[in-house]
C-alpha cells in the first residue's frame, strides 16, 4: 500500500486515503477486500468532489490485466473495469465494433464512468451505464456476484450507476455494435434567438450535438454537430438561422485547439469522434472544476433563459457551458433515469470559493426545472434534494445496507446521501 498525498485529477480535492491498495488480480482484491474494514474504488480520478475518497484506503484496479473480449454473437464486449475508455474504444475499432457513445474525454476508467451515469449527447444516446449487459463485483463479504438481467429485482438497474457503493467492480459487459463512422462540423455563435426557438430541431439534427455558452449575448458560441455518416444528413441550417461556419478546429475552453477530435466534417471512426478531446492530450482545461445538472428535456430553453441573466455572476470563473441532450435510462440513480434529459454543464476555473457561490447559485435557478446534479462533479445539493431529484435513491440505500451491512464501502460522500 503507498501512501502519499494525493488527488483527483483536477487537483481540487486532496484525497484524506491512508492509501492506495493495487491488487493485480481479481482473486487478491477479493483478499484485500475482506482484509480492509473500510475502502472505496479508485477509477481514473477524473470526479470533482469526494465520491472516490475515503477515510480508510483507496483500491485501484489499474494493476490488473486489461481484458477486451467481444462476443459478436451476443454483440458484447467484456472488459476489465479499470481499463480507460481510450483502452476499450481503440480495441473494439480495430475488431470493427463499436460503443453508441462516450464521454468527452476518453481518459475515464469503464467502471468510474458507469459508477456516475456518465453521458455524452444526442436525443437517442442514453448514458453509458445503460450500455452495461452484466457486471462482476466483489462483494463487502468478499463474494465474487455477477449481476445481469436475469438477476431478481431490477438488481442490473440498481448496479448500473451505484457510486462505489455496492462492492468493487471487476469486470464489465457492454453491449456493441459495428464500428461506424462520424463527422464532426463546428458553427460559431448561433444567436439565442435561435437557440430557443429551434432547440429541439438543432439538438435533434444530428447524432451527438454540443452547444457551448458563456450565456452572454454570442449566444451558442460554438455548435458541435456530430453527423453519423450511416444516417440522414442534418437539414437545419444553422448559417441560415446566423450562425458561422468554423473554418478551423476549435477547442471548447481556452486550450489549444490541437486537443481536440478532429472537425472539418472529415469522416472518421466513432472512438475518434465521438469523444470531444484527444486521449494523448489534456482534455479539457486541467486546472478547472465541473458541475452539471440534467433536467427534463421539456425544460431545456426555460432553464437556459433563467440562467442567462447569471452571465455576469459567471464571467469571471466560467471556462465554458455544454449544453448536450441524453435519452432516458433505465438505471435507478442514472440523472437521466427514466426521463428524456438535458444536461447543462459549467467547466469553471479551479476557485473553489467562488465556484461554491456560483453553484449555489445556479442551483437556486434551476431548482423550478427539476434538476439533478451529476453525482461526479460539484454540487452544494442537500441530502433531501438529493432524494426528491432521484426517486430509487431510498431503495438504492436499502440495498446497499443490505449488501454491505458493516459500511465496508461507505464514505462521507455516500454517508451523508444514503442517510
Ligand atoms: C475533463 C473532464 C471531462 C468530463 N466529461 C464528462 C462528460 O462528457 N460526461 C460526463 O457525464 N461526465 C464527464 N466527466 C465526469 C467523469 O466522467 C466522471 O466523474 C467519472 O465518474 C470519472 O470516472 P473515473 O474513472 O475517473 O472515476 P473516479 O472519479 O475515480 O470515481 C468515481 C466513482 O466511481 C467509483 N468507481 C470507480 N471504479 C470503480 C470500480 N471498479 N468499482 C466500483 N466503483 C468504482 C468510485 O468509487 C466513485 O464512486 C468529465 C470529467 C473530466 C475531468
Amino acid at each position: 500500500m503507498t501512501a502519499t498525498t494525493r488527488t483527483n485529477w483536477a487537483g481540487n480535492v486532496s484525497y484524506g486515503a491512508s492509501g492506495l491498495l493495487s491488487p493485480t488480480s481479481v482473486d487478491e482484491v477479493r483478499r484485500v477486500v475482506v482484509a480492509t474494514p473500510r475502502l472505496t474504488a479508485l477509477g481514473s480520478k477524473h470526479s470533482f468532489n469526494r465520491i472516490a475518497d475515503t477515510d480508510g484506503a483507496q483500491l485501484t484496479l489499474a494493476g490488473l490485466p486489461p481484458v477486451l473480449d467481444v462476443d459478436s454473437d451476443r454483440q458484447v464486449v467484456r472488459v476489465a473495469a479499470g481499463m480507460t475508455h481510450a483502452q476499450v474504444a481503440a480495441g473494439l475499432e480495430a475488431r470493427g465494433w463499436a460503443l453508441a457513445n462516450l464521454a468527452s474525454l476518453p481518459h475515464i476508467s469503464t467502471a468510474g464512468a458507469v459508477a456516475t451515469g456518465t453521458h455524452g449527447s444526442g436525443v437517442r444516446n442514453p448514458s453509458l451505464a445503460q450500455a452495461v449487459v452484466g457486471l462482476e463485483v466483489v462483494r463487502a463479504d468478499g463474494s465474487l456476484a455477477w449481476v445481469d438481467a436475469s438477476t431478481p429485482d431490477g438488481a442490473l438497474d440498481a448496479h448500473r450507476v451505484a457510486l462505489g457503493a455496492l462492492g468493487v467492480v471487476t469486470a464489465v459487459e457492454l453491449a456493441i455494435e459495428p464500428s461506424f463512422q462520424v463527422a464532426t462540423t463546428v458553427f460559431l455563435d448561433l444567436p439565442w434567438d435561435a437557440v430557443t426557438d429551434h432547440f429541439d430541431a438543432v439538438v435533434s439534427d444530428a447524432y451527438s450535438v454540443s452547444l457551448f455558452t458563456s450565456f452572454d449575448d454570442r449566444g451558442a458560441r460554438q455548435v458541435w454537430v456530430k453527423h453519423r455518416v450511416d444516417e440522414p444528413s442534418p437539414t437545419v441550417d444553422l448559417v441560415a438561422l446566423g450562425a458561422r461556419a468554423a473554418t478551423g478546429p476549435v477547442h471548447p475552453g481556452e486550450n489549444d485547439p490541437a486537443g481536440v477530435t478532429e472537425q472539418g466534417g472529415v469522416p472518421g471512426p466513432w472512438s475518434e469522434r465521438l469523444p470531444h478531446f484527444r486521449s494523448a492530450f489534456t482534455p479539457s482545461t486541467g486546472a478547472e472544476i465541473q458541475s452539471e445538472y440534467l433536467l427534463p428535456a421539456a425544460h431545456a430553453v426555460s432553464a437556459l433563459q433563467a440562467l442567462r441573466p447569471l452571465q455576469d455572476l459567471l464571467a469571471p470563473i466560467l471556462i465554458a457551458a455544454e449544453v448536450r441532450t441524453v435519452a432516458a435510462d433505465t438505471a435507478w440513480l442514472a440523472p437521466s433515469s427514466e426521463r428524456q434529459s438535458v444536461g447543462i454543464h459549467f467547466t469553471f476555473r479551479r476557485e473553489p470559493e467562488a465556484v461554491e457561490a456560483a453553484v449555489r447559485r445556479i442551483e437556486d435557478v434551476l431548482a423550478p426545472f427539476d434538476p439533478r446534479p451529476h453525482w461526479g462533479k460539484v454540487s452544494v445539493a442537500s441530502t433531501e434534494r438529493l432524494h426528491s431529484a432521484y426517486p430509487r435513491l431510498g431503495d438504492f440505500a436499502a440495498l446497499a445496507r443490505d449488501l454491505d451491512p458493516a459500511g465496508r464501502f461507505r464514505n462521507a460522500f455516500l454517508a451523508r446521501i444514503l442517510s
